[in-house]
């Protein structure tokens, strides 16, 4: 094959031009370097050592810390023609020798490991006797310990470097912050690598973060945003519990849409056939909790929905960047309440964590509060916490779509504090509530209440109202929350301040769910996309590649991406020439689909598909 990284870009992956920064890494590492590449979900990562792997004389060892997502690289790189495979745990020994002969015999662009089976002895001895082109280290911030991925493997990759001192080496992670980054660099020994560092923005993705009612109302509004905006799509739920998972699963399957669990209580059967239904077909929505993600790499995601708080921005960021991969319209949208910001509060407080880690801990959900609470550009603000600027707001999250009212909350909020403070700080938001109101019941009245000055307050807000008014109160630290169970509400120093009058209190007013029939929903935006073409081409396109899937057992989007079958509709090639020229068809599923595709074309055009039509000169 001709080892020109351009070529390969275009004849074996059907792609026009690099991506930034693409081009740079590969020559780095054909030219025996190694690097480092920090690149959002879907940037293009795996290019980046799939070229040289394929462009340098012998094999390209990949390591990867999940099966499935060697299992979904392997098939796509096969349909493309490239000579790959993987070695793990779900092979014969007679499987295993015939990959290992392949090996050695340098018929073998590409071998992915677990980092488990790599470090073995006899897979390193074997890796001594072949030709080797580079090693990739995928999800390299497995290595750090501080981590949700800490992969105790992934520290021993270092002996690669004293075991091959020649090969080149690279590490890939979507994981930006600035400890990571020093952990990989020390643990992997890569003080001498290029650092490569992309842009974290996913412009395609619409962030979204609303308020719910707690349980029954966070459940209907994700109906609806489900039924108005992704009918049909694809989409991953996070719950922040296996109980609520599977609650959730079964009742949007009552309302008719497929939707399954995912979770670590489920037989490890269930879980690899909902993982293979939510790949294989098209329109199925899993509910899961954070187990369910890392390694999945559907590209074809068109929207994560978070029934709970994620416990950090990157935990949001990572989880919300499984949207939108193609780089078409997606969306993150989440809903949230009072309650959950107490249940997190106070399992952070419970948790067994030491005190400097939980200091950490604070810290990281404070963030995350903020931005839920935030008025201004969401992405400006996600961006700033991954240290990058954006210098304009993005217009394309919900404060910069429909920019949320703020209002003076002082004296309200003094009320609040007040009710807090002369009830001896140990009831929690429902009591407080309802002595604002000035309700009368035997509770209130048993512990006198009733006759203090905060009594009847607050009638001029309702009780939705004041549980926004807590919920910020409490997002901004203003109260906290006590451990004992109770839920009581303590007074923080930060609350002083706007007691005493020195400082205003400005809140946001929270939105109603329902969104504006004014801003565009994503799935209108896909709609205008489609707005000449024929939408019903785009359909019998999508059903062939399904059918083209389904005989050979891979995922629909290993055939082609949406992109590439969009890009289909809107040119109509007519010939394979034509054809050869629509991103992502390369020259292997040329061959194996062209004709198939242009069929479909033809048919639904209003002109026959004989296949003497399809002529490669032409
Ligand atoms: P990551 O591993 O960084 O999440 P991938 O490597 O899976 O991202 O790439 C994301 C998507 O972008 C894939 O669909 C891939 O085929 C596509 N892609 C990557 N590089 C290019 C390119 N140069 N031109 C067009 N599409 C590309
Ligand atoms: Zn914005």
């Amino acid at each position: 094959m001709n080892a020109d990284p351009l070529h390969i870009l275009r004849s074996v992956f059907g792609y026009d031009h690099f991506r930034a920064p693409q081009e740079e890494v590969i020559g780095t590492l054909m030219a025996g370097g190694d690097a480092l590449v920090l690149m959002p979900t879907g940037g293009g990562k795996s290019l980046c050592f799939q070229i040289p792997a394929i462009a340098r004389s012998g094999t390209g060892v990949v390591v990867s810390p999940l099966i499935a997502l060697m299992h979904d690289q392997v098939a796509a790189l096969t349909q493309a023609g490239v000579r790959a495979a993987f070695l793990n745990s779900t092979l014969t020994p007679e499987e295993t020798r015939a990959i290992e002969t392949r090996l050695l015999r340098g018929d073998l662009d590409l071998l992915y490991v677990s980092p488990e089976r790599l470090m073995l002895e006899r897979t390193l001895d074997l890796l001594a006797r072949a030709t080797l082109a580079l090693f990739a280290i995928d999800e390299a911030h497995c290595v750090s310990q501080w981590g949700h991925d800490f992969r105790p493997e992934y520290i021993q990759l270092s002996v690669l470097h004293q075991r091959f001192p020649h090969v080149p080496r690279i590490a890939l992670t979507a994981t930006a912050d600035e400890p990571t980054r020093r952990e990989i660099v020390a643990r992997l020994g890569l003080e001498d690598a290029r650092v490569f560092i992309s842009s974290f923005d996913r412009p395609n993705i619409r962030y979204r973060i609303s308020q719910s009612g707690d349980g029954a109302s966070a459940r209907d509004q994700l109906l609806r945003f489900i039924r108005a905006e992704h009918a049909g799509d694809s989409g991953i739920v996070y719950c922040l519990s296996r109980k609520r998972v599977n609650e959730i699963a079964a009742w949007l399957a009552t309302k008719g849409l497929t939707a399954l669990p995912y979770h670590a209580g489920l037989a490890a059967e269930v879980r690899a056939a909902n993982q293979s239904h939510f790949l294989n077909e098209e329109g199925v929505i899993i509910v899961a909790t954070i187990a369910f993600g890392m390694g999945i790499d559907k590209p074809n995601v068109r929207f994560v929905a978070h029934l709970n708080l994620p416990k950090s921005v990157e935990a949001y960021y990572q989880e919300t960047g499984r949207a939108g991969r193609d780089g078409l319209p997606a969306d993150a949208w989440m809903v949230y309440g009072l309650q959950d910001v107490i249940t997190l509060r106070q399992m952070l407080e419970a948790g067994v964590s030491d005190d400097a880690h939980k200091r950490v801990e604070r810290h990281k959900l404070d963030a995350m509060l903020g931005l839920c609470e935030l008025t201004t550009c969401r992405r400006q603000a996600l961006l700033t916490y991954f240290g990058e600027d954006l210098s304009k707001p993005c217009g394309n999250c919900d404060t910069c779509l429909e920019p949320p009212e703020v209002w003076d909350a002082t004296v309200l909020a003094q009320k609040a504090l007040s009710c807090a403070h002369r009830t001896g700080q140990k009831f929690g938001v429902n009591y407080l509530i309802d002595v604002l109101l000035g309700k009368s019941n035997d509770r209130i009245r048993h512990f006198g209440h009733d006759r203090l000055t905060t009594y009847g307050i607050g009638k001029e807000l309702g009780i939705n109202e004041w549980r926004g008014v807590f919920r910020q109160l409490i997002s901004r630290g203003l109260l906290t929350v006590d451990l004992e169970g109770h839920g009581g509400l303590r007074l923080s120093d930060l609350s002083r301040p706007v007691l005493r009058g020195e400082e205003l209190l400005m809140l946001r007013r929270d939105a109603l769910p329902e969104r504006s029939k004014k801003v565009k929903t994503v799935r209108a935006v896909r709609a205008a996309f489609f707005q000449d073409a024929d939408r019903r081409l785009w359909e019998a396109l999508r059903v062939r590649r399904l059918e083209l899937a389904r005989e050979q057992g891979v995922p629909p989007y290993v055939v082609f991406h949406d992109t590439t079958l969009a890009e289909m509709v809107e040119h109509r090639p007519r010939t394979l020439k034509e054809l050869a020229h629509i991103s992502g068809v390369g020259e292997r599923k040329l061959a194996a689909y062209g004709a198939d595709f242009i069929d479909v074309i033809r048919a639904m055009t209003g002109e026959s598909g004989k296949p003497e039509h399809i002529n490669p000169d032409s």
